[in-house]
């Protein structure tokens, strides 16, 4: 177990680090049982249960079920209106776990695949330290999420009431990110991460004999002219400074070599960084596909479901997470011109209804996130949580 925490020298360091370093190795078991025993998205009950009990234990004032399995923990000190969000989501993958780690999921087809493990217990050793000597003055609220890989865990507490229940003046989350160095921080000012949409098309035409094509309208001809057609939006509709993604990943039709099928089913995944440009892709991706389809005498039916948009980074609230990184860490953890991602995060969600700012902790070399094979870094765990407790404090100083 390697926790040390590499910090810049100065008062508050030396306080809470050694504070940290002094129950790191608990927070480093704690991570590892929750690795072992992972739990999908809207059932993390033994997670929730298991932060809920610690969390009740240092004091904090604890509200269960919030959207089904989520925590939130509540902490005041002195007269301070301020108020501080931090969160961190819960929930494992449907992934059967190759690492072969004595502390690998014992549940079949399940596993912490993202580090949500490592985020919740990153935010529980932060929430000890706060509560045993945390000096800020106003309520920090820590948001235990469920539910983040599918996309409703975030929407789901805002619509039961997050922000008016526990009113935040600014949020935050993070997410530990491989094959950037270990225990490295990236700070993103405006659009971080993608929006993700998704649209399903079926392309309707006229099955038939294989051998007589003429008294068929054949999808599968349909459909791999739309396949190309579809890379025209963003080489030809997005202005070339934006960034988007059209992605066919699924194509089905057909079982046989001489039938003409009647239809033609495609799954697209949509990414964007700016509203402009996902209206954009939301208005040419159906247009397109109908066009085409009826230009072959067949018909496009289209289904498309809006995600969650993409998470645009509060620029004062991201200049101060970058500060504090600096004071904390050094410039030299600091990641230059850190670029976004085109991963989607459901925090989105949470930075539309407050300001905030979500933020990358270096994991190391290795497999990439929801690999059969990955595994969160515990050298970052300490460090991680010695960030939460100073930004909570510099927040509500
Ligand atoms: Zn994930
Ligand atoms: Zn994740």
């Amino acid at each position: 177990m390697d926790a040390q925490v590499s910090t810049a020298p100065g008062r508050d360091n030396a306080r809470i680090e050694g504070r940290i370093l002094g129950f790191a190795d608990e927070f480093i078991a704690l991570r590892r049982d929750l690795h072992q025993h992972p739990e999908l998205s809207f059932q993390e009950h033994r997670t929730a249960g298991i932060v809920a009990g610690h969390l009740e234990g240092w004091g904090y004032e604890v509200t269960r079920g919030v959207a089904g399995t989520g925590v939130v923990a509540s902490l005041r000190r002195g007269q301070g209106s301020k108020s501080l969000g931090i969160r961190a989501d819960m929930d494992a993958l449907p992934i059967q776990e190759t690492t072969g780690l004595s502390y690998a999921s014992v549940h079949p087809g399940v596993m912490h695949a993202c580090g949500h493990d490592g985020h919740t217990a990153i935010l529980l050793a932060a929430a000890r330290c706060l509560a045993e000597g945390g000096e800020f003055d106003g309520t920090v609220h820590l948001i235990f999420q469920p539910a983040e890989e599918i996309g409703a865990g975030a929407a789901k507490m805002i619509a039961e009431g997050l922000f008016e229940r526990f009113p935040c003046d600014a949020v935050y989350g993070l997410h530990n990110w491989p094959n950037v160095g270990v225990g490295h921080i990236g700070c993103v000012t405006g659009p971080a991460m993608a929006s993700v949409d998704q649209a399903r098309i079926t392309v309707r035409g006229k099955g038939g004999h294989g051998a007589a094509p003429h008294e068929t309208v054949d999808p599968v001809v349909v459909s791999a002219h739309l396949i190309t057609a579809l890379q025209t939006i963003v080489s030809r509709n997005l202005n070339p400074l934006d960034a988007g993604v059209v992605t066919v990943g699924s194509i089905h039709g057909g079982s046989a070599s001489n039938v003409i099928p009647d239809s033609v089913e495609l799954k697209i995944t949509v990414r964007s960084f700016r509203p402009e440009v996902r209206a954009l892709l939301k208005e040419r991706i159906p247009a397109l596909a109908r066009a085409q389809a009826e230009s072959f005498g067949a018909v496009a039916e289209v289904d498309y479901q809006w995600g969650f948009p993409a998470v645009v980074n509060h620029a004062e609230e991201t200049q101060l997470a970058r500060q504090l990184a600096q004071d904390t860490f050094g410039e030299a953890l600091v990641e230059r011109d850190f670029q976004p991602r085109a991963a989607s995060e459901d925090f989105a969600n949470m930075l539309q209804a407050k300001r905030g700012s979500y933020l990358f902790f270096g994991n190391g070399a290795g497999p990439s996130l929801h690999n059969p094979g990955y595994d969160f870094n515990d050298a970052i765990l300490a460090p991680a949580a010695s960030y939460w407790t100073r930004l909570a404090e510099r927040f509500l100083a």
